[in-house]
């Protein structure tokens, strides 16, 4: 009798692969272990074990493996019987979930290119022969394919020298640079070294005296470093002296005060600081309670608090507990990168529990972080992590907390698993029979759905900590301003108003504009002509700071030209507005405030957002103007304006759920004002003020606004009523797309008739010089979703063995948020 395993090979094959093992081997292997196997003619993979049995495979004849490589479990049963769900629910392969889940160093093969680690130094003689030729072809060659190393060692079986050398950190693998998680940046200032001499200063002080003020200051900065003996950051300097940041400034461009960042790595903990949580108010410990006792009989629940009602106060507690019961937490954020300040926060309370993980860190330290969690290490209780931290090897998971979870940024787009963390969050908590709280100030009309039907426990917390006010939120018509001329540029009288009242008593503003750049479209006077991207069906958008035309989709860009392409008149004007422009035009009507912006240009360098989130902190801003990234969890203390420049581009948006969206964004933008004692204001400029939506953003009805958007769902047999699976044709061939499209909707309507939508191009219908054409399959509640996929993955079976149809690409997207 033969022995033999099934494995799941990195690749999207359709099936697990056999391959054949000794009588040993099977008595050793077990679910979760890796192996590297032979594939195809030159290949080789790394695999990872599913089963274990005696039954040759009837269509081929199966290899045997080259060798085991771990010797226990890699991942666990519990991830094995999670992957098949995704893979499962999300029309994808075993091999798509693999690759997300495990660090590309995890999972060496043929393609991998290595290289030497540069800064580590390795001894030759700690190094075996076969591990010693490599380290030195590797000294020749800065960087190899391991098909090129299986020549020079004239042998198939490579990968454990490879594995070996990894762990002796003598080689990495190499991989798409991603930036190492953003340290914060903190400003320090200190007296310049030009005045290190008694008689300097003497002459310092008295050149000061006729600008008491800044005397002050370096007076302040001596006492407090003689008393502190430590750095002195910008921000105590200002409140000890009670100077403002202009005029610590001021001393820093006179060259008298010298600044420098000092950087604080927030994953290393320096187990300092370590706080007690904190004592719940009688809201929250109401909210706490209910939560608890929901979780009797939920295994969800929702809970729906209002900005700034304390709701991380009250994961804290809940976290407490799993950690004195000694099991894992997860929590979900949408997007590390952006909630740096919730990251501190938590190490505060749990200090070296925190584990953060997130795709982009490299694959050395996702390894380090995944066997943390596999180990079940007490440096690895409490997980925070992006979306793909729901796909760890977690031992003895007791809750999962998603944040703010109606974020779009839980959905991964692309590539596959088309996963949304959420729901695989739930799912994963299910197999370790464990609880998920969802929280939120603006729930996705999903979860708050499942919570009405009894799907989901439903807690509401609507008071905000400490009695602040919710903002008072007017709305601007600036149609009618435009008619009354009381615009300049882009800011009502009224907006100018609030803004100079704002500045006057030393607040801060943040202006929300949901676009990038100068101003969108640059069109033509004469002939209405406006300059496209050549490689997609978009209008270039225009950037004043590099005079460039760029397309956001492809990142194709070109110098702003002279005159119109198309029939050389010199008229372009610009139409619809961008960040930068309101960043120029508050320059120009606050020339003496400190303005900055932030959006992907500008946080793209090293600590880009890092710096300008400092600096906000610091009080070196006065007004930011940015687009979405400035909704995503932030607590400034001192914002107590928020202006919202054009609610119209939001509301108007060509998809299902703008309205929704749209009151998702502006509710969370609006929570940033007045966080403190002093009630916050909003006003939102649109041309629409009676507008539903606005209407409920300014009086904060989240249940009206909910109600009301069902409804919609409901007509028009949309989620969360309706399930959606998108269909995605894609080939450089416009006519080939087509024909392609209409066979595939052709033979989905004949199984579901009516609930068939499209084909249609979406709204920019070539990328990257592919075309894009759309199916949208709803599925009615009653409808059974496994048979609707069965159904679907026959159709698509059908159209690939086409032959015209067979290079066209087909991208399976089901409940496509
Ligand atoms: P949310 O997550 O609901 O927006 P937060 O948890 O961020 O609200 O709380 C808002 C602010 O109130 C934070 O600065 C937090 O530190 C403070 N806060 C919340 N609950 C308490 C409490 N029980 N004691 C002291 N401060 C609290
Ligand atoms: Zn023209
Ligand atoms: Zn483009």
């Amino acid at each position: 009798m033969g022995h033999f395993i099934n494995v799941i090979l990195p690749i999207p094959l359709e099936k697990s692969f056999t391959y054949a093992i000794t009588k040993a081997e099977a008595d050793f292997l077990k679910p979760g272990i890796r192996v590297s196997v032979p594939f195809g003619k030159t290949k080789i993979y790394t695999a990872l074990v599913l089963d274990i049995h005696d039954k040759a495979p009837s269509a081929y004849e199966a290899k045997e493996i080259h060798q085991i490589l771990d010797e226990t479990p890699l991942v666990t049963t519990e991830q094995l019987k999670h992957w098949q769900w995704i893979s499962k629910y999300y029309m994808c392969t075993l091999g798509d979930v693999m690759r997300a889940a495990l660090p590309s160093a995890f999972i060496l093969e043929s393609e991998t290119v290595i290289s030497k680690n540069e800064d580590i130094v390795i001894n030759d003689e700690d190094l075996k022969d076969d591990e010693f030729v490599i380290y030195e072809a590797l000294h020749h060659q800065s960087s190899l394919k391991i098909q090129d190393l299986m020549s020079i060692l004239d042998k198939k079986n490579v990968l454990p020298v490879i594995k070996r050398l990894l762990e002796k950190n003598a080689i990495s693998v190499q991989e798409e640079i991603y930036e190492k998680y953003k340290p914060k940046l903190v400003r320090y200032v200190k007296l310049s070294s030009k005045f290190s001499s008694e008689k300097a200063l003497q002459n310092l002080m008295e050149e000061l005296s006729r600008a008491p003020k800044q005397r002050d200051v370096v007076m302040t900065l001596f006492s407090v470093s003689a008393q502190t003996k430590k750095p002195v950051k910008v921000t105590d300097l200002s409140s000890e002296s009670g100077a403002s940041s202009s005029i610590i400034k001021a001393l820093i461009d006179k060259g008298i005060l010298e600044e420098y960042h000092i950087q604080i790595d927030r994953v290393q903990y320096d187990g300092d600081d370590n706080e007690d949580s904190k004592q719940l108010n009688d809201y929250q410990e109401i909210a706490l309670n209910e939560v608890l006792e929901s979780f009797e009989n939920q295994n969800i629940t929702l809970l729906h608090g209002v900005t700034s009602s304390g709701k991380t106060e009250i994961y804290v507690k809940l976290i407490e507990a799993q950690i004195n019961a000694n099991k894992q937490v997860l929590y979900l954020l949408p997007e590390i990168a952006l909630t740096t300040q919730l990251v501190e926060r938590l190490q505060n309370y749990f200090g070296e529990k925190v584990a953060v993980f997130h795709s982009k860190y490299s694959s050395h330290e996702r390894v380090e972080v995944w066997n943390n969690v596999l180990q079940n290490a007490p440096t690895a209780q409490v997980i925070l992590g992006a979306r793909s931290s729901v796909l760890l090897p977690f031992q003895n998971l007791g809750l999962i907390i998603v944040d703010e979870e109606h974020e779009s940024s839980y959905k991964q787009f692309d590539p596959a698993p088309r996963y949304h963390a959420r729901d695989t969050a739930i799912v994963l908590a299910s197999i370790f029979k464990s609880k998920t709280l969802l929280g939120s100030a603006t729930p996705s009309l999903e979860s708050y759905y499942n919570a009405k039907q009894g799907k989901y426990g439903l807690v509401e917390l609507q008071h905000r900590y400490n009695n602040v006010m919710m903002p008072d939120v007017e709305l601007v018509d600036i149609k009618d301003k435009h008619k009354r001329k009381r615009m300049q540029g882009h800011f009502s009288d009224r907006l100018i108003e609030e803004m100079t009242e704002t500045l006057k008593t030393n607040h801060q503003i943040i202006l929300f504009q949901n676009r990038r750049g100068f101003s969108p479209i640059v069109e033509c006077q004469t002939c209405g002509h406006s300059p496209q991207c050549p490689n997609c069906d978009v209008s270039l958008t225009f950037h004043q700071y590099k005079n460039q035309l760029r397309c956001h989709y492809c990142g194709y860009h070109t110098v702003m030209p002279k005159t119109c392409d198309a029939c050389g008149s010199v008229e372009l004007d610009s139409k619809g507005f961008g960040t930068e422009q309101v960043e120029q035009e508050v320059k120009a009507l606050f020339p003496d405030y400190n303005v900055a912006r932030m959006d992907l240009d500008t946080t793209r360098g090293k600590y880009g957002y890092e710096k300008i989130i400092t600096a906000l902190e610091q009080g070196e801003i006065d007004i930011l103007v940015g687009t979405q990234m400035l909704t995503k969890g932030l607590d400034f203390r001192n914002v107590k304006l928020v202006g919202i420049m054009n609610a119209d581009n939001m509301l108007n948006f060509p998809d299902f759920r703008a309205h929704e969206r749209s009151y998702q964004l502006m509710a969370q933008v609006s929570g940033r004002a007045g966080r403190t004692k002093e009630r916050g204001k909003v006003l939102i400029q649109t041309y629409n003020p009676y507008h539903n939506i606005l209407q409920q953003v300014s009086t904060n009805a989240y249940v009206e606004m909910f109600e009301e958007q069902l409804n919609e769902r409901h007509i028009y047999k949309y989620p969360p009523i309706f399930r959606m699976i998108k269909i995605t044709l894609k080939h450089k061939d416009y006519n080939r797309v087509n024909v392609g499209a209409d066979w595939y909707a052709r033979s989905l309507r004949t199984v579901f008739d009516a609930n068939v939508l499209g084909p249609e191009f979406p709204p920019v219908a070539r990328i990257r010089n592919q075309y894009l054409k759309h199916i949208l399959v709803k599925i009615p509640q009653k409808q059974s979703l496994a048979k609707t996929k069965e159904a679907i993955i026959k159709i698509n079976n059908s159209f690939s063995s086409v032959k015209d149809f067979r290079a066209i690409r087909v991208i399976l997207n089901v409940d496509n948020y």
